[in-house]
């Protein structure tokens, strides 16, 4: 039996150390286990990485508490945990922190008990009669117990009584009633009803690609699957089918979606395929409490299946037999935090660590999975057409230059859109409306001196929101009043220019007056469950017209929705960033597939100022293989991702000066450590100069062995002292340039 354990404390030190595992927790202490342990003159919880005969050092401390009694990390989640370490170059006391919710690290707070009541002996009449002279609330009380058939909790029962906690206490210690604490579980899907569905018999096309999933699920070794299937043809009902097929072998399995408070539905149809119980869900909006009981309902083994973020790639589902990422193409799976990890990478390294199958799907792939599946790294399943051969939506472009001439006053919405919502309103059928840009105005500038109101804190331009009647920095959250003159030159034209979601909704009520027209952005759903309702509405019909940001853009569906209308396709298309074309393409595809997902053929108008733009023609031909094919061909000759891996290195600093002189002295140091196979650019200004009072300077490099180039960085900053007020971040394969 091991005497010692080897830990990972809870402390940035990132050292792992030694104790000595008192005879009493012999059995109790395993791998993954959170102790408590003595460290200098601290307490502090840890990880145990491994059990050892001797210990490293002559007389190791020993552990003084255990918080649980079962392992919290299993073996393959401390693996997953050591591969992010090396790759993206973080400590491994940060990555196992990021595999645990923090209420199960903490080992607080514990499952919510609460007391519950039952009848130990029904009173006879006499008994009742007597105990209503001696003490009448007693007896009241006894009266009310009796009317329910099962347990009752103490709580409701003094509400249901009207009466008070001494009262039912003297029942209790007189053995009428009997006392117990129970475990209650918190459901976040708590008053919700699931109707159950079953199997849908698939098409061909889909029972090919489920028969490819099930294959791989039952070898056990086999590669990555990418399942490209345009919108609407089935593929969620591929993960349903796959996961039933685990099941009845007993495997477990994890599904990651972008987002789920804006995928409600895809958390439905899990919970009414396989009951709410077997179904746990893991997201930010959880309560701490709720967390702990989802976590402990997946790690129990009572949930077989976990639904979750990014995040949720750390769920404990026992013997995994699948993991499906949905819609893997989204930037939500990029961490912008310490750790920077990508969720879906991290998934398919989880896979291959626990030999499960991990199914990728998408309607626009990323230009990286669909390269691995080209060179075969991953296998390809296809669905090309929707179920039942409904048809993809036509798409037509409106030339925005072409209408600015005809129009005598330019309006966010064209001739042709307008007329085509018109027609909608018409027949009672459905409009979206997509603009991925929020606030009324994009800026204030003044018409005489050209002065632009810019945050203080940042070098971008300010956003007038109608509804708070405030400029605001969509960066730093930054609000100043409006002023009603030119700052600079104090001429009263300064005028607001560009137009954001507010505005289209202010337009369309003027346009469509009889029309119901609803906004979903990041500002009116601010409320909870405002995102839920509106989209309950909108799916009743209660909705003419739904105007929104790419919240609406992913994974609704919607029958009765005929037209989409996206006000302005240009927007990121000319970001200096190398994925602009593809986020372009892909948000124009996703945007497309909401329309005439029912038995109506949709239409889409795309408005833009540069319509021949590859990113809008290929997605206006929903030519997917058009669009990868020139765009790995300008990654191949500009050098970027999946040719190479970036790793981005960001410096700032209040103080300008500070964080220029940070930045060109790190980079002096990586040009001595790195590679002949790195490129190394020289310390830049960030595209966004100045975000949240940062002055950002920036270092890109660019290499193909980015392991080695990870622990490169790594050993050089370790080996720096920068000034106290300079911040160094590292950021392997970043999805964030600006
Ligand atoms: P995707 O995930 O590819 O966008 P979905 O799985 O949401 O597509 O499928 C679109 C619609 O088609 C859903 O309403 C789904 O229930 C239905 N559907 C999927 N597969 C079948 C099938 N084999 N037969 C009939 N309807 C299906
Ligand atoms: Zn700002």
């Amino acid at each position: 039996m091991p005497h010692y354990a080897r830990v990972i404390p809870d402390d940035p030190t990132d050292k792992e150390l030694d104790y000595l595992i008192p005879d009493s927790w012999a059995s109790k202490v395993h791998v993954g286990s959170r102790v408590k342990v003595p460290l200098r003159s601290r307490e502090i919880l840890a990880t145990v990485v491994t059990l050892i005969d001797t210990a490293s050092v002559p007389e190791p401390r020993s552990i003084i508490g255990l918080v649980s009694e079962q392992p919290i990390v299993s073996p393959a989640l401390l693996a997953l945990a050591r591969w992010m370490s090396d790759y993206y170059g973080c400590s491994i006391e940060t990555a196992i922190r990021s595999a645990m919710p923090q209420v199960i690290r903490r080992g607080e707070p514990s499952f919510k008990r609460q007391k519950v009541l039952t009848v130990e002996r029904l009173p006879s009449e006499e008994e009742i009669a007597s105990l209503s002279r001696r003490a009448p609330r007693q007896a009241e009380v006894l009266k009310v117990i009796s009317t329910f058939p099962g347990p009752i909790r103490w709580r409701e029962l003094q509400v249901r009584a009207s009466t008070t906690d001494r009262t039912i206490q003297h029942l209790v210690d007189r053995g009428w009633l009997h006392a117990s604490q129970e475990t209650e579980e918190r459901d976040p899907f708590g008053s919700e009803e699931f109707l159950p569905t079953r199997p849908l018999s698939l098409n061909d096309a889909q029972t090919a690609a489920l028969r490819a999933v099930t294959a791989s699920m039952d070898s056990r070794n086999s590669k990555p699957i990418l399942l490209h299937g345009v919108t609407g043809s089935g593929k969620t009902e591929i993960y349903l089918q796959a996961i039933l097929h685990g099941l009845q072998s007993g495997k477990g399995a994890l599904v990651l979606v972008p987002e789920i408070s804006l995928t409600p539905q895809t958390v439905e149809r899990f919970k009414m395929r396989f009951g709410s119980e077997s179904v746990a869900v893991l997201h930010s909006h959880l309560s701490g409490g709720e967390r702990h009981d989802e976590w402990h309902r997946i790690n129990s083994g009572r949930a077989r299946i976990a639904i979750g973020a990014r995040s949720a790639v750390f769920a404990p589902v026992q013997d995994l037999g699948l993991i499906v990422v949905d819609e893997e193409h989204e930037n939500t799976y990029k961490q912008e935090e310490t750790p920077r990890y990508q969720g879906r990478d991290l998934a398919v390294v989880r896979a291959r660590i626990e030999k499960c199958a991990i199914l990728l799907g998408s309607a626009t792939p990323s230009v990286e999975s669909y390269h691995n599946a080209k060179t075969g790294k991953y296998q390809l399943a296809r669905l090309t057409s929707r179920v039942d051969d409904r048809q993809l939506p036509l798409i037509r472009i409106i030339d925005l230059r072409q209408e600015s001439l005809k129009q005598k006053q330019v309006s966010p919405i064209s001739n042709r859109l307008g007329i085509a919502i018109e027609a909608r309103l018409a027949r009672k059928e459905q409009t979206i409306l997509f603009l991925n840009r929020r606030g009324f105005a994009t800026s204030l500038v003044c018409n005489k001196c050209g002065y632009v109101c810019e945050c203080p804190n940042c070098s971008v331009a300010l956003t007038f929101h109608l509804g708070e009647k405030r400029l605001k920095c969509h960066l730093c959250g930054h609000a100043a009043v409006a002023p009603g003159k030119c700052p600079k030159c104090s001429d009263p034209s300064i005028k607001y220019s560009g137009y954001g979601t507010e505005k289209i909704e202010e337009v369309i009520r003027k346009l469509f007056p009889a029309a119901t027209v609803s906004r979903m952005d990041a500002d009116s759903m601010a409320r909870k469950n405002a995102h839920r309702q509106t989209l309950a509405a909108f799916r009743a019909g209660k909705i003419d017209i739904l105007v929104g940001t790419q919240m609406i853009a992913k994974g609704l569906d919607f029958p009765n929705v005929t037209l989409v209308g996206i006000i302005n396709a240009d927007i990121g298309l000319h970001l200096p960033d190398f994925r602009a074309g593809e986020r372009t393409f892909q948000l124009l595809t996703q945007v497309a597939g909401r329309a005439g997902r029912g038995e109506m053929t949709g239409e889409v108008y795309v408005q833009s100022l540069t319509p021949f733009s590859p990113s809008i023609q290929f997605a206006r031909h929903h030519d997917y293989e058009g669009f990868w094919e020139q765009e790995v061909e300008f990654r191949q000759r500009c050098e970027f991702p999946p040719f190479v891996h970036l790793i981005l290195i960001q410096i700032r600093s209040e103080h300008q000066r500070r964080a220029e002189f940070s930045a060109e002295t790190l980079h002096r140091r990586l040009e001595e450590q790195i590679e002949a196979d790195t490129i190394l650019h020289p310390a830049v200004p960030a595209p966004i100069e100045r975000a949240k009072n940062y002055y950002r300077f920036q270092i890109l490099a660019r290499t193909r062995s980015v392991l080695r180039l990870s622990r490169d960085v790594r050993t050089v900053l370790e080996n720096l002292t920068f000034p106290e007020d300079v911040f160094v971040t590292v950021d392997v394969d970043p999805y964030q340039l600006l």
